[in-house]
């Protein structure tokens, strides 16, 4: 059986790779490719001559029971997206699934991930966050997709496009409001990086203001809804309406728990939209 290494190419600048990942690159027999022809560059820069497959999102599925049948038959396989960790809003899961169903071991050769560099140099918390993804295109699916993270009580990332990028900052002031925080990380690794951390308002009146900072690859980091000091509670009542509102929709939750303690039914379905940021309010 041989073993798949998922591995993680650069952001940006050529040189963020390990040696790790250039003698595995080197090593294995076969490299599955988002673009074979813009990881070429890559290749091409570390003199990895290895054959490479093309594997992305519209022939993951076909193309999966190819590479495990290669794989069972004692080849090994490095898995690579156009930058990145691959399966980070990169193909790669269906591989990565099968392989762990047929019993093949799956390698992480770890690396650059622009969510987890954004985060590093935001100067927001990173002791607890939550990576959401892209944002979605589409006006109303973008502000419910939004408002899930209203309450959050963690730093949410997500990837942008550049030719979103003020529409999202437009949507996410509706949602969150004009004082949160932020910050925007562009072109990370790159020429032209910039990152900033300032209000939304701040962020889409310098986006807006400057084409140029339209342009380029893009993650937006959101800082945590400051804590409301009427939501305090005692840790008794704060245990049984998390209890509850792991079974019950946020009113009714929060209704009982207010039976319960006596506290006010608004302030406890606050903290239930605070606790559960997944739940739709
Ligand atoms: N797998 C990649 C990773 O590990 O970050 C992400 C791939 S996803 C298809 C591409 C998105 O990642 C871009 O639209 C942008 O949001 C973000 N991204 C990738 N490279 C970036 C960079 N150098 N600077 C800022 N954002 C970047």
């Amino acid at each position: 059986m041989g073993r798949l290494y998922v591995v993680a190419t650069p952001i940006g600048n050529l040189e963020d790779i390990s040696q790790r990942a250039i003698r595995c690159l080197n090593e294995v027999d076969l490299i599955a490719a988002e673009d074979t022809r813009h990881s070429a560059v890559l290749l091409n820069a570390y003199g990895i001559k290895t054959k490479t497959t093309a594997f992305h999102d519209h022939n993951e599925q076909d193309k999966v029971v190819e590479l495990i049948d290669y794989l069972q038959q004692g080849h090994s396989i490095a898995l690579i997206s156009d930058a990145g960790t691959p399966l980070v809003s990169d193909p790669g899961y269906h591989l990565v699934s099968a392989a762990h169903a047929a019993g093949v071991d799956v390698v992480p050769v770890p690396g650059a991930c622009a969510a987890i560099a954004a985060l590093s140099a935001s100067g927001l918390p990173s002791d607890c966050f939550l990576f959401a993804g892209f944002v979605p295109a589409r006006a109303q699916a973008r502000l419910k997709f939004l408002r899930r993270y209203r309450h959050a009580q963690l730093t949410v990332i997500f990837y942008e496009t550049p030719h979103r990028i003020v529409d999202s900052l437009g949507a996410m002031i509706e949602v969150f409001g004009k004082e949160r925080h932020a910050t925007m990380a562009r072109e990370v690794t790159k020429k032209f990086e910039t990152i900033r951390k300032a209000s939304l308002e701040a962020l889409r009146t310098l986006v807006s203001g400057d084409n140029n900072q339209q342009k380029g690859e893009i993650v937006l980091l959101l800082a945590a809804e400051e804590k409301d000091k009427a939501l305090e509670m005692s840790q008794e009542a704060e245990a049984i309406l998390e209890v509850l509102a792991e079974e019950l929709p946020p009113s009714q939750a929060a209704s009982l728990t207010a039976q319960i303690t006596g506290l006010k039914k608004g302030i406890l379905y606050k903290a239930v939209l605070a606790m559960r940021p997944d739940v739709d309010d």
